[in-house]
């Protein structure tokens, strides 16, 4: 872990002008600068750059903030790589401190939770499309509503089984430890020793990624007719998952899309093949 000092060592060296120039080729205006925003197709110079308030905002998507989060954004990284990438830029010697035994059994944990996350992405990715439940009721779902094939695998789409423990069961089985499949919030139940059962169960899965790939939530929609039920469903919050944290700035589009349903996906998916021309 970088030690604070060093962090606001980066944080007063980083000027956001230097930075953003590394990236985009910035012209003068007024007491700013602007130039074409990296973040989206952008034909006339929306992103602005302003060295007295030492940050940068596209006006057209939106998107921008401090130097670091431009780091994070442009060269997808995560937080503490982007302070080592402007360290170097600025040739700060990085300090880090050791973790306190407190902070070490948190960060096995964030471990062991990020890779549970990781194997229930694979799961519901691989019941969507080889168990005969996933395919005719989650697949088609998908393929009803105009989910192009490229589209299902980048967000890495998936179907989670209708029958009430076949997550967790499957889950334990290989071993993974029932506090923590609980604390990701993919499976529910276990007090007083009750049954588990998975959150998720019977709807299709839209997993939440950070910036750098890694899951740290999912969203899901139920597909059969369920009064009492509500149609979609999220992960709580976690020692992984916190909806405010200013780093995750992907998750509210997803949030959004999973609210309200797969239009939003839809304005998504094109958001994304712009991105790719
Ligand atoms: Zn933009």
């Amino acid at each position: 872990m970088i030690d604070k000092a060093t962090i606001d060592r980066i944080h007063d060296a980083a000027q956001i002008v230097e930075v953003v120039s590394d990236f985009v080729t910035l012209k003068k205006r007024g007491v700013n600068y602007v130039g074409l925003c990296p973040f989206h197709d952008d034909r006339t110079p929306s992103f602005s750059v302003s060295p007295s308030k030492n940050i940068c905002k596209c006006f057209a998507c939106g998107e921008g903030g401090t130097a670091t989060h431009f780091i994070m954004k442009h060269e997808q990284l995560t937080y503490y790589e982007a302070l080592k990438y402007l360290a170097k830029k600025y040739n700060i010697e990085v300090r880090e401190r050791e973790l306190t035994d407190e902070e070490k059994i948190l960060e096995s944990e964030r471990e062991s939770m990020f890779i549970i996350n990781d194997y229930a992405r694979n799961y519901f990715k691989n019941t969507l499309h080889t168990n005969p439940e996933g395919r005719s009721i989650g697949l088609s779902y998908f393929k009803e509503r105009g989910f192009r094939d490229d589209i299902i695998k980048k967000f890495e789409l998936g179907y989670a089984l209708e029958q009430r423990n076949a997550f967790s069961s499957d889950a334990l089985r290989l071993g993974y430890k029932q506090d923590l499949l609980i604390k990701t919030g993919l499976v529910a139940g276990g007090e007083n020793n009750s049954p588990l059962y998975d959150r998720f169960r019977g709807r299709v899965i839209f997993p939440v990624h950070t910036l750098s790939g890694k899951v740290v939530a999912f969203g899901g929609r139920i597909l059969r007719n369920a009064d009492k039920t509500a149609k979609y469903v999220n992960s709580p919050e976690s020692e992984i998952y916190s909806k405010s944290a200013l780093w995750w700035r992907a998750i509210p589009m997803y949030y959004q899309c999973i609210r309200q349903g797969l239009r939003m996906l839809y304005l998504l998916q094109e958001l994304h093949s712009l991105q790719d021309k």
